[in-house]
């Protein structure tokens, strides 16, 4: 399959290296409005630079879109409704109304929009899913130090919503309540964020997302009844503790870490997407749940000012 990357920055020369090795996929050009770097991951993996993405429909079969949050609706709208499959990096879009255009134009054109929640193809996380039948209880903490990128958004934008699309993949009930916390501190946006979700379905969740943070942690811990399940998502690592009731005696806990076979989540994602475009089937993270993340991710920054 012909692929492209356009915005290769941080995140979009990954997308880049790793199209340029899979197998059944060519990197056929990269685009980047800082020509020196498109050149320069262009030379890196054997690509063209392609100065328009315009020039990119009817050349290649699938297209990454990994350009900052604010230009993806004017990036991807034109490829979308030219047909092309496009995978957009998270968040969707700035805003639902252009997440619901995005959303509108793939269907419209009855083509693959995939969204990079990476975290969905974490191994640890599909290790885990088989696992949660009822959860009651998460916890999620997800903290940086402080970046140079993704500024131009509030970090319930750029790293709380990688859990947010997690934890509504877990949890099967609408949300009924939303209380939050959000604190600006080296930017004029929120760079500290500490939300409480109450489910429907009575499962409680608390989010932290901070990236003013002198360590790195980026851990989803889930409490269910008769279960406790750990996912250390940057270590790839789960572990289960299981309640034992036997027929006499107390009950007993009993569990540890689980092996999980480590694995790139970006690559699966990229292989899954790619699988999707080459059947016709809906990519793992359709249009739709970048959409629902996107729109939980609103609520939340609008909960925050409703509460100052
Ligand atoms: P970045 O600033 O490092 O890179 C963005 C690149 O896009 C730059 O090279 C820039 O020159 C280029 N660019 C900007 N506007 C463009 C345009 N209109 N056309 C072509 N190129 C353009 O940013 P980043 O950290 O790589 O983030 C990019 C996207 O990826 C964001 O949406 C971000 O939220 C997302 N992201 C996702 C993950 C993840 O885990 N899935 C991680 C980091 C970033």
């Amino acid at each position: 399959m012909k692929t492209a990357v356009i915005g290769v920055g941080h995140l979009g020369r990954h997308h880049a290296r790793i199209l340029a090795a899979m197998d059944g996929a060519e990197l056929v050009a990269v685009c980047d409005t800082n020509r020196d770097r498109a050149h320069e991951i262009a030379a890196q993996y054997g690509a063209a630079v392609a100065d328009d993405p315009a020039s990119l429909v009817g050349a290649v079969d699938a297209v990454v879109v990994a350009t900052p949050t604010a230009s993806h609706l004017e990036v991807a709208m034109p490829l979308l409704q030219a047909g092309t499959a496009v995978l957009i990096e998270k968040p969707l879009a700035r805003t639902l109304r252009e997440a619901d255009a995005l959303v509108a134009a793939a269907r419209a054109k009855g083509v693959a929009l995939a969204v990079g929640h990476t975290e969905r193809f974490n191994p640890a996380v599909a290790a885990a899913r088989p696992l949660l039948a009822s959860p009651r209880f998460i916890e999620c903490h997800r903290l940086g130090t402080f970046p140079d990128r993704s500024l131009d958004i509030d970090v319930v934008f750029d790293l709380m919503i990688h859990d947010l699309d997690v934890v509504l993949s877990f949890v099967d009930s609408p949300v009924a309540a939303i209380d939050a916390v959000g604190v600006p501190v080296l930017t004029p946006r929120i760079d500290i964020a500490n939300v409480r979700l109450r489910f429907e379905s009575g499962c409680i969740v608390n989010l932290t997302a901070s990236r003013i943070s002198r360590d790195r942690t980026r851990k989803i811990r889930v409490f269910q009844p008769d279960s406790y399940v750990a996912v250390d998502y940057a270590a790839q690592e789960l572990e289960v503790w299981r309640l034992l009731r036997g027929p006499d005696g107390p009950p007993r806990i009993d569990g540890g870490r689980v092996e999980v076979q480590r694995d790139e989540p970006l690559r699966r994602e990229l292989e899954d997407f790619l699988a999707a475009v080459r059947d016709g089937r809906d990519p793992e993270v359709p249009g739709e749940d970048g959409r629902r993340a996107l729109a939980l991710a609103q609520q939340i920054t609008d909960a925050m000012l409703s509460a100052v």
